[in-house]
């Protein structure tokens, strides 16, 4: 297995604009999922270290330069961070593949491409948010003020780690926000290297932070910080309801993005092939450790047993390998502790009479690895955990459903709410179906698409707020009402 491009340096803290380490001088081991091997070290940011790069960033928003630069400037410089992510590519792509066990394909053309265009596009946002003049008397005027919020920490999951970046920090800075991200401990890399070259871009000390470090200590101290303004979190349910709870002593803003279970529905009148296509992307682009995994495929009666025989048939080819080569994928999931999750799930779902058609097991590549096979579970019932539960894994829960009342039914009929898909032929009901699913975002006859101006986030379970789009910019801002006595 090709294992590194050049070796890669020790992970520091960017804190006001200069690598550093931790003040405790902790750090802490990163492997690669892949091959199991050591990558690097990490410096591993503590309570201290929190603090510091949180009063960097008040001290930035307060009194630096950043405050003060008119908006066109700081648009250019997140322009050219934009640009440089383009210019290192390849290393990026290359730490985020070794980092997290994800196909270089999707590394390099994929989230390298959703991390640089989040940088451009947000750039263009700077210089367009504006208030608004409100005709409330001639004995006034009256007019808004749209602020940035100030410090807005940054919590991000391993699935995505660099994509993350563009998602929480583009936006953030746009609006004129400074910002301290905390990657997940388990894929640290990537958001350590866009600090470095955030820095070479020209962003002012203390506007872009980056504390690696583990949730329990450095999240937690992040949340807690009075001088944090906003905590924008991506992650799991649980964490997310647990920041919810500790956000509240201080009044923090939030924005939760969290699990998904997410449907995706097959009418039999649809273009099968681009369905079986759509469904096989849906839950094996990202390994399935993707939030908006169509996981729960609800496949119509009359269809039901040869569409599960052809994914059965696509599934058994696509067969986990060397996450480096071009031409891989499936890679490995993050670690052993989420294989074994994942294979639990598959065990579960046995136990409760799902049928595995394809895959089911580990499998290593070169003797290593944490990677588990492209599986399908036909046979599944609604109910069942495999078809309730975020097995967050290339676990396709197969569901059968009688009619479109049927399938919404069910597909509705879940804790979460993040995405959701629609395969037919027929535009009237893929609009019926797209107005009653209760799902942030809905796709029809295509699935697993973002952009930087489609907006992102959940209903129900899945969370609250917007990630990207221009709704998300409401998300980084206040509004100041003025009001002017004319008399
Ligand atoms: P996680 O919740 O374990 O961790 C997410 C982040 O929170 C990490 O940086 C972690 O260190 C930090 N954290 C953990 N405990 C904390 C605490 N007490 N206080 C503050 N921060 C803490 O999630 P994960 O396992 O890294 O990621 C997988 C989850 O993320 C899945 O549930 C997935 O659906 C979700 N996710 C959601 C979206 C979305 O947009 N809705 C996108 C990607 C991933």
């Amino acid at each position: 297995m090709s294992e590194t491009l050049t070796p890669v340096r020790p992970g520091k803290l960017i804190i006001n604009g200069e690598a550093v380490d931790a003040a405790s001088g902790k750090t802490y081991e990163t492997y690669n999922p892949a091959t199991e091997s050591l990558i690097t070290t990490v410096a591993e940011a503590g309570v201290e270290d929190v603090d510091r790069a949180v009063r960097a960033a008040r001290a930035a928003f307060e009194s630096g330069p950043w405050p003060k630069m008119k908006p066109a400037e700081r648009g250019r410089i997140l322009h050219k961070l934009g640009d440089l992510i383009l210019q290192h590519a390849d290393e990026i792509a290359h730490l985020e593949t070794i980092d997290n066990g994800k196909p270089i394909f999707e590394s390099r053309y994929i989230d390298i491409a959703m991390v640089s265009d989040c940088f451009h596009y947000f750039s263009g946002w700077a210089t367009k948010l504006t208030g608004e003049t409100n005709n409330v008397s001639p004995a006034f005027f009256t007019y808004t003020l749209r602020e940035p919020l100030g410090v807005v920490g940054a919590i991000i999951p391993w699935n995505f780690p660099m994509i993350m970046v563009g998602w929480k920090a583009a936006p953030a800075l746009a609006a004129g926000n400074c910002v301290v991200l905390k990657p997940a401990a388990e894929t640290p890399l990537s958001a350590i290297r866009i600090g470095e070259l955030a820095i070479e871009a020209g962003l002012p000390p203390g506007v872009f932070n980056v504390i690696p470090g583990r949730g329990s200590v450095a999240g937690e101290a992040l949340v807690k910080h009075s001088m944090v303004d906003k905590i924008s979190f991506t992650g799991s349910t649980e964490v997310g309801q647990h920041i919810m709870r500790t956000a509240a002593d201080t009044v923090k803003k939030l924005t939760l993005e969290l699990g998904g279970k997410s449907p995706n529905i097959v009418f039999a009148d649809a273009d099968l092939d681009a369905a079986l296509r759509g469904a096989m992307n849906g839950i094996f682009y990202g390994k399935g450790e993707v939030c908006a995994a169509g996981s729960r495929l609800l496949v119509e009666q009359s269809i039901y047993d040869d569409f599960v025989a052809k994914l059965a048939d696509a599934a058994k080819k696509r067969v986990p390998a060397d996450p480096l080569h071009p031409k891989t994928r499936l890679g490995s999931l993050v670690n052993e502790k989420q294989m074994k999750s994942v294979l639990g799930y598959i065990e579960a779902g046995k136990a409760e009479g799902a049928t595995v058609v394809a895959g089911g097991e580990r499998q290593t590549v070169n003797g290593k690895g944490y990677f588990v096979q492209a599986t399908v579970l036909a046979g599944v019932r609604n109910e069942m955990k495999v078809a309730q539960e975020e097995i967050f894994g290339p676990v396709l829960s197969v569901i059968p459903f009688s009619d479109l009342d049927d399938a919404v039914r069910q597909a509705n009929d879940v804790f979460y709410g993040l995405a959701s898909g629609v395969w037919t032929k027929d535009v009237k009901k893929a609009h019926i179906v797209a107005r009653r699913l209760q799902a942030g975002t809905v796709y029809v006859n295509t699935y697993n698409y973002f952009d930087p101006a489609m907006p992102f986030g959940g209903y129900k379970g899945s969370g609250f707020g917007r990630d990207l789009g221009a709704a998300c910019l409401s998300e980084y801002t206040q509004l100041k009402s003025v009001w002017l006595n004319l008399e």
